[in-house]
């Protein structure tokens, strides 16, 4: 898709650059005065939380932001394959695959050694990142990435849209009432900034609040919570161009060093005309801000012409400008517990996104960290709201997070270092650096990172099961699931097994049989499903509640070896009868094919087979032989609740369907 050739316009890429037009921001209601989640800050953290917590009749929800409306400009632009993977579980990769710049190269620039003052291409290279997912690391305005999650809510059963134009003024949680998981301790002060009620307060009392505030917080700042880390000392500068250029590889991402003036990052962007700079400036003294230091778009330009030259770069219009400070600082602690009695409480008060981490924005990882915090956080907070699980599973937000933003942390300040060709004051003021390989080099031991599909939280026990890491060897527990493709037996589609972990709040157990057929009623694959169908023990059963469909917690896949199944000889809990009419599922049941073998493809054991289980954020939880069905039961009992009466109802209920 190619739009932006006569100027730059926000909104809707669906329509014509001739008559796009950003949408009105909705209506000004009043605050509601209770809720379940308060959400604070309305960018990708706290979208993607809304996002996910809007799928849910039975939670209350409020986003608020001191905006007027949504974002139109600038600000992130890299959408990682893993941030792709999560818009897949709310059904909205496509659009984005479909309006990104597709990042497949990069190209690195040195001094010329004959004429050091021009810059010269060393090479280019494939994107490192390239097989690591299904998805390709894709470049877009975050505007649009906001949209596509707002477009979400509002479609979602309960319509959720955010209030603008609130800024909150002051945060309180009540700890005499934080281990009452009835009672509404967090007590929010917002103050109204449009113009038809400047400075009217309003107050909302919750369950819980999450603050995707940003980096200057004041949900962090209300939790009192302090941040580890360098603030900043050195000034880029970033900008959004239409150009005309004699720089060839102004369409591949390029990492540009000059030998004199610093340098240059150039990314590619949506629409095919569009480009993104950032610009090394200068150092700033201790205690100055990027803020201070009075430069303006022109300055920026001026700096990249000298960097690029001899090639010249002829803006005819920015988009978006900004400038700011590099400096890699990370919150103590990402919910409300104190750290010296973190493991006996259960968190009411969240942070997360930039809220918790802040630093430099070339390695792409500020929205790409940000958006799956909330994604690991939301259906916990689902799942803990909904009485279906131990509230304590709360916990394992801030431990998981907290690992993953001290490594961005550290990766970031690697990669400013080598990005950056000048000293870095009160840092390394070794001599000046003109070499790309080291940059090279970092982005191929640092790809699994940056692309998000190597992040994986420690573990715990809903991160189990490393002695069975043998029988598939390619999910790694611990790390997303990674998709591959099977073909469904009921029709022949070829399916993405990954994309059917939607962001609903369900676990997901995938069932590799051996070498024994599923409908063999001796074989492992048919034993384990009878268990889950049948048994009393089985988790299935025990925490699915009464009324509901039979996948409604856990949901349930048959991925098999023989090529010849026929659905009818599939175990009837494979393409169970579901919804008020008790119509059949026909989508569960899978077979590896030829060519394109799925057990090969993630080293599942051809003779033993195994079950994966999969959390509702994707990430693996563990992997266990086909028969070990108690310690499947015992995983569950851990941090399920049981739901009455269900076992019963259940069994009955498959029973019906089958004389059906
Ligand atoms: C000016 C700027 C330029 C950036 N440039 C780049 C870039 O070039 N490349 C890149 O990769 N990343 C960039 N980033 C970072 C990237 O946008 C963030 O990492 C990402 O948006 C973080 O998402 P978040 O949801 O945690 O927070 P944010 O996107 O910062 O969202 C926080 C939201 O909270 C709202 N808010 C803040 N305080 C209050 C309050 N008291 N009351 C109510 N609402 C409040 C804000 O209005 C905002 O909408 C930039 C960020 C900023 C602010």
């Amino acid at each position: 898709m190619q739009y932006h050739l006569n100027g730059f316009k926000p909104g809707n890429y669906q329509i014509p650059d001739e008559v796009r037009e950003p949408s009105a921001p909705p209506l000004l209601v009043d605050l509601p005065e209770e809720v379940d989640v308060l959400i604070v800050g309305c960018g990708p953290a706290g979208l993607t939380m809304a996002r996910q917590l809007a799928e849910f009749t039975d939670i209350t929800s409020c986003i608020v932001d001191q905006e007027p409306g949504p974002l139109l400009f600038g600000r992130a632009d890299g959408i990682s394959c893993r941030t792709m993977e999560i818009m897949e579980a709310f059904n909205s990769s496509e659009l984005i695959v479909k309006e990104t710049y597709q990042l497949k190269q990069n190209a690195f620039w040195e001094p010329d050694k004959e004429h050091p003052e021009n810059i010269k291409r060393t090479h280019k290279i494939a994107d490192a990142r390239i097989g690591l997912s299904e998805f390709i690391h894709g470049i877009v305005n975050q505007a649009r990435l906001h949209d596509i999650l707002l477009e979400g809510m509002e479609n979602s059963v309960t319509h959720l849209i955010p209030h603008y134009n609130r800024k909150l003024l002051e945060l309180d949680v009540d700890s005499s009432l934080t281990q009452d998981l009835d009672a509404h301790p967090i007590t929010a002060t917002f103050e109204r900034n449009d113009d038809a009620q400047s400075g009217k307060i309003e107050i909302v009392k919750a369950r819980y609040v999450v603050g995707t505030d940003g980096a200057r917080s004041a949900v962090r700042k209300g939790l009192s919570i302090p941040l580890e880390g360098d603030s900043a000392n050195k000034a880029w500068g970033v900008m959004d161009i239409l150009y005309v250029t004699d720089f060839p590889d102004i369409r591949v991402k390029s990492f540009i060093q000059s030998k004199e003036h610093g340098a240059v990052m150039l990314i590619p962007r949506e629409g095919g005309y569009l480009v993104r700079m950032y610009v090394e400036l200068d150092l700033l003294t201790q205690d100055q801000r990027a803020a201070d230091i009075n430069l303006t778009e022109k300055d920026i330009i001026a700096k990249m012409q000298l960097i690029m030259s001899p090639y010249t770069v002829d803006v005819k219009e920015v988009a978006w400008w900004s400038i700011y400070e590099v400096g890699q600082r990370v919150a103590e602690r990402f919910d409300d517990r104190p750290l010296d009695n973190a493991e006996s409480l259960i968190p009411r008060a969240f942070v997360a996104g930039d809220a918790c981490h802040t630093h430099s924005p070339k390695g792409g990882w500020g929205l790409n960290t940000s958006l799956p915090d909330t994604f690991n956080l939301g259906w916990k907070l689902a799942a803990v709201l909904q009485g279906k699980s131990h509230p304590k599973l709360l916990q394992t937000y801030s431990t998981e997070r907290l690992k993953v933003a001290r490594q961005l942390i550290a990766a970031d300040a690697q990669l400013s270092k080598l990005v950056a060709t000048r000293p870095t004051a009160n840092k390394d003021n070794s001599q000046a650096k003109t070499d790309t390989a080291d940059i090279e080099k970092f982005m191929a031991r640092q790809n699994g990172f940056i692309a998000g599909t190597a992040i994986e939280y420690n573990p715990s026990y809903i991160c189990t099961g490393a002695e069975n890491q043998a029988l598939a060897s390619g999910f790694h527990i611990g790390q997303r699931f990674h998709s591959a493709e099977a073909i469904r037996v009921a029709d022949g589609r070829r399916q993405h097994l990954g994309h059917l972990v939607k962001a609903d709040g369900r676990w997901r157990v995938f069932v590799f049989g051996n070498k024994l057929s599923p409908a063999d009623a001796s074989s492992d694959a048919s034993r384990l499903i009878e268990f889950l169908a049948e048994d009393e023990s089985s988790p299935v059963l025990r925490y699915t509640p009464k009324g509901t469909d039979i996948d409604s917690v856990i949901d349930v896949y048959g991925v098999f070896q023989q090529q010849d199944l026929a659905i009818e000889d599939m175990p009837d809990y494979l393409w169970p009868a579901k919804g008020k009419y008790g119509l059949r599922d026909y989508e569960k049941v899978f077979y590896a094919e030829e060519g394109n073998h799925i057990f090969e493809q993630r080293g599942v054991d051809l003779d033993s087979g195994c079950m994966v289980v999969v959390r509702p954020d994707q990430h693996i939880a563990n992997i266990l032989p086909l028969n070990a069905h108690k310690e499947l039961a015992e995983f569950f009992d851990e941090f399920m609740i049981s739901q009455n009466g269900r076992a019963e109802s259940v069994a009955g209920e498959l029973l019906v369907h089958q004389q059906v």
